[in-house]
């Protein structure tokens, strides 16, 4: 309970009931969570609105990152301290996992997108890469 709220108050987040669940709902799986996996976990004690918002400020706090799915649904993962390259700089340019078996997309923090050499005038802001195949766990030889 102290690290989960330590660890909101390190981001600047007030440690609300709903906070303190969705953190812990994080810190639970190595995997990226939907809204609604979230949902499913907490089992309605927050409503879907709060856990929105509870997303949203983490997100704006870089306390998670958005995971693009190829369902089209988002999916959120915890930031990691590879994210955090200097004081002001928080990126995400690690590739993303998706295994076809488990359905679980996760981050490979070490792998890191090539650079892409984009026209002239263009302006990158972000960058993500998922690739779709077999997990360690599932390929099982
Ligand atoms: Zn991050
Ligand atoms: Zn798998
Ligand atoms: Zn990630």
């Amino acid at each position: 309970m102290d690290t989960l709220e330590g660890h909101l108050t390190d981001f600047n987040l007030r440690p609300t009931a709903c906070r303190i669940e969705v953190l812990r709902a994080f810190e639970g799986v190595s995997f990226a969570l939907s809204q609604g996996d979230i949902e499913l976990k907490l089992q309605a004690a927050f409503d879907r609105v709060t856990i929105y918002r509870t997303l949203k400020s983490f997100l704006s706090q870089g306390l998670i990152h958005k995971v693009l799915d190829d369902q089209g649904g988002a999916k959120y993962a915890l930031c990691k301290d590879l994210c955090h390259q200097g004081e002001h700089v928080h990126q995400h340019d690690h590739v993303h996992f998706k295994c076809n078996a488990c359905g679980q997309t996760i981050c490979l923090e070490h792998v890191i997108i090539p650079k892409i050499q984009l026209p002239d005038k263009f302006l990158k802001q972000e960058s993500s890469l998922l690739i779709q195949g077999v997990c360690q766990d599932c390929n099982i030889a």
